[in-house]
């Protein structure tokens, strides 16, 4: 009668393991056969209806369809994670027959590439290529290049102070040419350009920016003359422009140089008749030049009679803007790839 009861679990166990397809629906069969009420489990509690000498038989008995479940469940278990882990190998596998994920390329700053350009050419004629500070003391900046306190020509430089009315954020890279001068203490011969940022107070917009890079050179040796400023200029933009543009002085006014000029190039777009470029005039202002004033070659320590030189100064982004075609200023300082790819393609064209 007892034993009856044990095969029926038995029985109803082989049929309902037929039908156990997933890693649930095999712990739900636990629950039904081994949880506190479940089927073996209550077939235990009648072993206190058994007589004792037939209780170990029947022990064994239910035992046996304990085995019999739990080797089920464990083999099934197993193949059940084995699965999963294999699902989860497939979904997870590389397919290397995909086409690669693209890398994308930046492109060199259009103005670092225009400086470097200047930078060549000036370093095949012979000149250094120097660095100096961006804050800057006030006796570089403005006194040693003949501008004292209260001259109006600082007026023109809307300068930033970084402390008081000694430090500031340079407004000119001339700075770099008195610090140069000094290091050659009056007995060495100069040749250095020094590309780098300047800051004036002005609003940004698209021809105005309070960030500005100035390529400026300085040449102090015996018996130089302003010819010898026009050979070089023209050295300089026929490299940038092209074999056939011409240059020309004008007479300007700067505090540091004596007799001061601005730069004009021929139009490289029309070939002076006249164009938007150049205003019409077929002429563009490319840098401002002179020859070193006296007061500053003494200042750093270089004896005017005996030494003389000149001194340029280009606005790299002017130069860019003009050789680019670019019409905003702002290109050149936002982050935007697609921009510097473009002048850069052209660039290769
Ligand atoms: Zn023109």
């Amino acid at each position: 009668m007892k034993y009856e009861q044990i095969n029926k679990v038995k029985e109803m166990l082989e049929q309902d393991i037929k039908s156990i397809f997933d890693i649930k629906e095999l712990n739900d069969l636990k629950v039904k056969y081994l949880g506190k009420k479940g089927l073996i489990s209550e077939l235990n509690q009648l072993i206190r209806d058994i007589p004792n000498e037939d209780r170990k038989d029947f022990g064994q008995a239910v035992n046996e369809v304990r085995s019999f479940f739990n080797d089920f469940y464990d083999t099934k278990k197993q193949q059940f994670e084995e699965e999963t882990l294999n699902k989860k190998l497939e979904s997870e596998a590389i397919d290397i027959s995909l086409p690669a994920a693209k890398v994308t390329q930046g492109a060199p700053s259009i103005l670092e590439k225009l400086i470097e350009e200047v930078e060549e050419v000036c370093m095949a004629m012979g000149y250094d290529v120097v660095d100096g500070p961006e804050i800057e003391e006030d006796k570089y900046n403005f006194e040693m290049l003949n501008i004292p306190k209260g001259h109006p020509a600082r007026d023109a430089q809307d300068t930033f102070y970084v402390e008081g009315e000694e430090l500031l954020l340079r407004s000119q890279t001339s700075p770099v040419q008195v610090r140069t001068m000094l290091e050659g203490k009056g007995v060495t011969p100069i040749r250095m350009i020094c590309p780098g940022k300047t800051y004036r107070r002005d609003d940004d917009d698209a021809t105005h920016s309070h960030q500005f890079m100035q390529i400026e050179g300085l040449l102090v040796d015996k018996n130089i003359s302003l010819s010898d400023l026009k050979g070089t200029i023209d050295i300089i933009v026929k490299k940038l422009f092209g074999e056939d543009i011409e240059t020309r002085f004008r007479p300007s006014y700067y505090q540091f140089t004596e007799p001061s000029v601005e730069v004009d190039i021929s139009c490289f777009n029309c070939k002076g008749k006249g164009c938007s470029i150049c205003k019409k005039t077929g002429w563009i202002t490319v840098a401002g030049a002179g020859v070193v004033h006296p007061n500053v070659l003494r200042m750093s320590g270089y004896d005017p009679k005996e030494w003389s030189g000149f001194a340029f100064g280009f606005g790299a982004e002017r130069l860019a803007m003009l050789k680019y075609d670019i019409n905003d200023l702002r290109v050149f300082y936002n982050t935007d790839l697609r921009e510097s790819k473009i002048f850069d393609r052209e660039e290769s064209l």
